[in-house]
């Protein structure tokens, strides 16, 4: 480990064991995840760790949360009357609805018994339909052979997004990632409707992406796993004219509520982005109490519920999760 890294992993130790009204009056830590997959190593790619965790270092996380947080559900993490405990209290959060949050993160959340809340993109879930960041991201990777890539390049550049020729080098993997992983983050800046598209265009994996709903139910039957909305389609809620947003929140919402027994009533915002008009409608729809936003912090009890701070996992810092202390203690002092 670097030294600098080392020094933040002391510095988060420090934290954990620090009496609890001394931690920056924190209540709790809402802690962000997307996808859980098999293999570790692919995970902790620059493209994919932002995303995705490796099953070794997400059981990781798992006992290290069990041996110094109390696990609640979040519900019970945002409850203004639940007795304080001895430790500070952590709630697992995942966004999108993966399909991976049933076959990888289940089993390791029922073996530790750390209750989770998922927040799904509704309009994905039961169907084909692929999350472009995904798509894109992993057929310009070669995932499916050189074909598809190439007629995927093809398409990019017409639509004036040229893709960087060092994605294509034969060696050093880790380099070839970064650079995707920037582009990905720079194409953002299209429109939606054609990066779906793009998507749509590129080829199925061997399964669907997202959840379906008899998974929803069966993770929900286990008593362990809420599910609560993260938009109908995914779409940046805060591009959206007042028709449309109205659209993306009433029909998540009315599908959670057909086909969940206890759905959540807690929005969380498609990469957490929100404005004052986004959270005056969504607080329109009584239902919601709270919602969660992607900015790094604890949450304190106070403040705008419509606008609650987490605290993102990656894959390399559920391999040393003292960092992630350390990224407590560093959002606690904002
Ligand atoms: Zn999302």
């Amino acid at each position: 480990m670097k030294l600098k890294q080392a020094l933040k992993a002391g510095a988060g130790w420090l934290y954990l064991h620090t009496p609890v009204p001394h931690r920056l009056h924190a209540e709790g830590v809402i802690l962000m995840l997307h996808r859980v997959i098999a293999d570790d190593r692919a995970a902790a790619l620059p493209h994919r760790n932002e995303l995705c965790l490796g099953s070794a270092a997400f059981e990781r996380l798992l006992r290290w949360l069990r041996r110094n947080f109390d696990c609640v559900p979040l519900m019970e993490l945002l409850d203004p009357h639940a007795a304080p405990g001895d430790r500070l209290r952590v709630a697992l959060t995942f966004d999108d609805g993966w399909r991976d949050n049933a076959t990888q993160a289940f089993p390791l959340l029922q073996r530790y018994q750390m209750p989770a809340s998922i927040f799904l993109s509704t309009d994905f879930i039961g169907s084909q339909r692929s999350f472009w960041w995904e798509s894109i991201g992993e057929t310009l990777w070669g995932t499916f052979g050189p074909t598809a890539r190439d007629a995927l390049c093809a398409r990019l550049l017409e639509a004036g997004a040229e893709v960087p020729a060092a994605i294509f080098g034969k060696h050093d993997h880790y380099r070839r990632s970064l650079v995707l992983a920037q582009y990905l983050q720079h194409l953002k800046q299209l429109p939606a409707g054609l990066l779906q598209a793009l998507a749509d265009q590129c080829p199925d994996s061997t399964e669907p992406q997202a959840l379906d709903w008899q998974q929803v139910r069966q993770l929900e039957d286990s008593g362990l796993v809420r599910f609560g909305p993260h938009g109908a389609s995914h779409a940046i809620l805060t591009g959206l004219d007042h028709a449309q947003l109205e659209r993306e929140l009433h029909d998540s919402s009315r599908l959670l509520r057909q086909r969940c027994r206890r759905p959540l009533p807690v929005y969380c915002y498609p990469n957490g982005d929100h404005d004052e008009q986004v959270r005056r409608q969504l607080a329109q729809h009584h239902y919601y109490r709270h919602a969660l936003s992607t900015r790094p912090g604890l949450f304190r009890g106070r403040g705008d519920n419509l606008a609650l701070p987490r605290i993102g996992v990656s894959q390399h810092t559920a391999q040393r999760p003292e960092l992630l202390a350390w990224r407590m203690l560093s959002s606690g002092s904002q």
